[in-house]
This record gives C-alpha cells, structure tokens and sequence, in this order.
C-alpha cells in the first residue's frame, strides 16, 4: 500500500465539490484529513494523508491536476530553521508524530519532516520560532 501526505490548494470555484468523496469511491482511495482551512482569498487548503494502491493514488493525483487542485508535498510546507534551534527539547512532549526526537546521548533535537502533520502544536512551545509552517 502507498500512502502520501500532501497540502491540496482548491481555487475558489472548487471548494464545494464532492473531492474527497471521488477519492473515495472512484479511486479507493482511505483519506485522512489532518488539517482544513479557508484562507482570506477563500481558496480551501486541506492536508490529508492519502493510501491506497500506488497505481490508484498516481490515478486519483491526476483527478485532481486535471480539476485544478494543486498538489504539493506536505514537507515543502514545513520547515525547521536547524540554525535557530537551541535543542531545548520543548517541542519533544508536544509533538503528537514524534517528528521531533532527542538523542538522548547528545541532547541534541532533529526533525522528521515526513512525520509531522502540521497540526502547529509547537509553534508557541518553540521559544526561538525554528519551526515555521507555511499552510
Ligand atoms: S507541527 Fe510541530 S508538533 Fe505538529 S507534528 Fe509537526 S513538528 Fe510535531
Ligand atoms: S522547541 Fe524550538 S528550539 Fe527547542 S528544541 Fe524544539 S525546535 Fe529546537
């Protein structure tokens, strides 16, 4: 089984259509919506996480290229500022995915940008704003 976790930016004209539901049925697709909103330019982004077999989950990302959604890999939206990270370990509890993790050895913090779902928890934990989320 494949599975993929991708931001899907609907235009204004599509945010009332039955998507997910064509995910479902046409592709057999499991949609896991992590996160939804309707930015001020009343565009709908959602983040899910999608599975299913890999040649279904290539058919159903046409689906939506072809109606307009834009695909993108949810990691280009997150990013962890490594520079300004003191490894504080506040985010470690918080973090719901374990994309954050201690070395416990070294007491030094690293990230898992494919594991995080962007839920935004350690935004104010993070004393020095080294993880920034562009959704
Ligand atoms: S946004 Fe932060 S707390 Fe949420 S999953 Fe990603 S790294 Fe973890
Ligand atoms: S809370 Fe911020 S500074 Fe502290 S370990 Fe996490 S990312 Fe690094």
């Amino acid at each position: 089984m494949a599975k993929k976790r991708v931001v899907l930016t609907f235009p204004h004209k599509l945010v009332d259509q039955p998507i997910t539901y064509h995910l479902i049925k046409d592709y057999d697709l499991m949609v896991n919506i992590l996160r939804a909103r309707v930015t001020p330019k009343e565009e709908g982004r959602l983040v899910v996480e999608l599975s299913g077999d890999e040649e279904l989950l290539d058919k159903g990302m046409n689906y939506l290229a072809e109606l307009g959604v834009q695909v993108q890999p949810l990691a280009q939206d997150v990013k962890w500022h490594q520079d300004r990270c003191t490894h504080c370990t506040a985010c470690i509890p918080i973090c719901p995915s374990q994309a954050f993790t201690l070395d416990r050895q070294r007491m030094t913090v690293s990230f898992d940008k494919d594991k995080c779902i962007a839920c935004e928890l350690c935004l104010p934990v993070c004393p020095y704003k080294a993880i920034e989320i562009l959704f």
